[in-house]
């Protein structure tokens, strides 16, 4: 069985006794097991801070980010390996795989053109330099420094290679070295692919490390320069933000968790914008199996629509091939574990306490290729709620799996007040065919959002997806979402660097322009 080992202090290091045994989610077979028991992980993230920032400063933008085209085209080069152990250790399919490997993969390649056009500068400034006596010669600018720690990354189950490197990727462009955690029970690939970066010379001293397991002491270890940047579950999000020694040290904090993403319907909708809604549903809940924090968890819709949307939905879902990705037949595979069966399972019985279940459930679904006592499948759900003003549950629950809730609304304010009740998310597609409305409504809906997307039958095959995160744009959501922001280009790098105002005459002010990339 194959070992997961931690980079830290610039070697591979193992912690004592089994530790954690990962496993294929169809057949329950043992993969690997990984254990961070007796590691000492305080003095490596001191030696990365020192060693790793060292490199990194003295690096240019344009250096920062030809390592990691290096980077990006190293694991271009061990895809069929990663697809193999997600497969192994997740259950995912070809396309599951895709999303988490090569958008790991897209997100350096991404960063490192950025790191091309800011060019061989060290330092960012932003536009401007701001009179602030009678006098215009003596003026503040605003510039960002690289902050001299480590940048923490822990990471979901859901995205081991993909949550990895988008944080890894601005980290490394802003001038941070970086430790990534990888959830444990998922971290295979996560080891793999910087192992192969390890084994092919790219990863410069201190520059990138990993722990594949355990971690819980981590944020007692941050310092003043750090940054921590969290995915993953609400509660864990809470513990770590609250925790004492993060504020006493004031080290950056940035949650990515949860959230209820909701499809919104309009009123004016043709056919064919509908079938883009049910299309988007239906892929939203089988890659990954629904397990992606940007997946649609609430479709709601006006009343008079119900009947039709449900209908398909129903047909569409009913006929899902469900089982081992192993067989290309299959549609959508496992859930990641047992555990996560279980808690998707019981999410789905207690979310159809206010309404009723549309699909049959398990009991009617053959499943391909796999003792249903032994894997983590799941049949989709798929749950009519009676009366979404007055429900509860479907508005904070997240059940992370194929499990999707619909609604109806009798008035544009009731449509709008049930997509604003998930208290904060990380997206919402709104489908009308009214460019106007949708602009209206986005307007309305901005505040608890951090992402709005335009769906109807012209823009379906535009859009990247609803629950497809790209680099281009920010990724994260207030409220319940964890308040955090990443990626959106080059708005990610100020996380990772402190903005000074710099008060001083304006040839001064000129020279650090000069020497310093200007954040537009
Ligand atoms: P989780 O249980 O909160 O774990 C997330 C990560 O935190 C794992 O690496 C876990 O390590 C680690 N962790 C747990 N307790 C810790 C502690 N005390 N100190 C340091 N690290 C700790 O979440 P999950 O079950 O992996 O992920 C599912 C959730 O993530 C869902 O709710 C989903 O919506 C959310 N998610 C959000 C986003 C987003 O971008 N907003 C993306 C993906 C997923 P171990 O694995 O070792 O326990």
């Amino acid at each position: 069985m194959m070992r997961v080992k931690h980079l830290l202090g610039g070697q591979w290091v193992d912690g004592s006794g089994e530790g954690t045994v990962l496993r294929d989610p169809a057949t329950g077979a043992p993969v690997a097991s990984s254990s961070a028991d007796g590691v000492d992980v305080a003095g490596p993230l001191a030696w990365a801070r020192r060693t790793g920032g060292a490199e990194l400063r003295a690096m240019t933008f344009r250096e920062r980010g030809a390592l990691l085209a290096r980077f990006a085209e190293k694991l271009r080069e061990g895809r069929p390996a990663y697809y193999d152990a997600v497969l192994a250790n997740m259950g995912a399919n070809k396309r599951d795989a895709v999303f988490d490997i090569d958008g790991a993969i897209a997100v350096l390649r991404y960063y490192a053109g950025l790191g091309e056009e800011l060019g061989d500068r060290r330092t960012l400034i932003e536009p401007g330099f701001a009179q602030m006596t009678r006098s215009e010669e003596y003026r503040v600018a605003h510039l960002l420094t690289p902050r001299q720690g480590i940048a923490i990354g822990i990471n979901a189950f859901n995205f081991p290679a993909w949550g990895m490197f988008e944080k890894v990727a601005t980290a490394t462009l802003a001038g941070m070295p970086s430790l990534a955690k990888p959830a444990t029970q998922t971290a295979l690939v996560a080891y793999l692919m910087v192992r192969d970066l390890y084994e092919a010379n790219l990863i410069p001293d201190g520059v990138l490390s990993l722990l594949s397991a355990g971690g819980r002491d981590l944020v007692e270890m941050v310092e003043e320069e750090d940054t921590l940047a969290f995915t993953g579950s609400a509660d864990t999000a809470i513990m770590l933000r609250s925790n004492r020694h993060l504020i006493t040290h004031g080290a950056r904090f940035n949650a990515e968790a949860d959230s209820l993403n909701a499809i919104f319907a309009l009123e004016d909708l043709s056919a064919a914008s509908v079938e883009s809604l049910v299309d988007a549903v239906v892929t939203e809940m089988t890659i990954k199996a629904g397990q992606k924090c940007t997946a649609i968890r609430r479709v709601i819709v006006p009343d008079e629509l119900l009947g039709s949307i449900s209908e398909r939905l129903v047909a569409r879902m009913s006929s899902l091939k469900i089982g081992d990705a192993r067989n290309p037949e299959v549609e959508m595979g496992p859930l990641v574990s047992r555990a996560q069966q279980e808690s998707v399972i019981a999410g789905a019985a207690l979310l159809a306490q206010e309404g009723k279940s549309l699909l049959a459930g398990a009991s009617s679904v053959e499943f391909i290729d796999v003792d249903p006592h032994v894997a983590a499948v799941v049949a989709p759900a798929l749950i009519q709620i009676s009366d979404p003003s007055s429900a509860r549950l479907v508005h904070e629950l997240e059940v992370f799996g194929p499990c999707v809730a619909l609604m109806g609304y009798r008035s544009m304010s009731e449509g709008i007040e049930l997509v604003r009740r998930g208290r904060g998310s990380l997206v919402a597609t709104i489908v009308t065919d009214d460019d106007a409305a949708f602009a209206e409504t986005a307007v309305a809906l901005g505040s608890l959002h951090g992402r709005l997307a335009q769906l109807n039958s012209a823009t379906a095959a535009l859009n990247p997806g609803h629950g497809v995160v790209m680099p281009q744009g920010i990724h994260g959501g207030p409220g319940r979402a964890g308040g955090g922001e990443e990626l959106g280009g080059l708005r990610a790098l100020p996380f990772y660097s402190q903005r000074s105002a710099i008060q001083a005459t304006v040839p001064v002010l000129e020279s650090l322009r000069r020497e310093s990339a200007e954040l537009g």
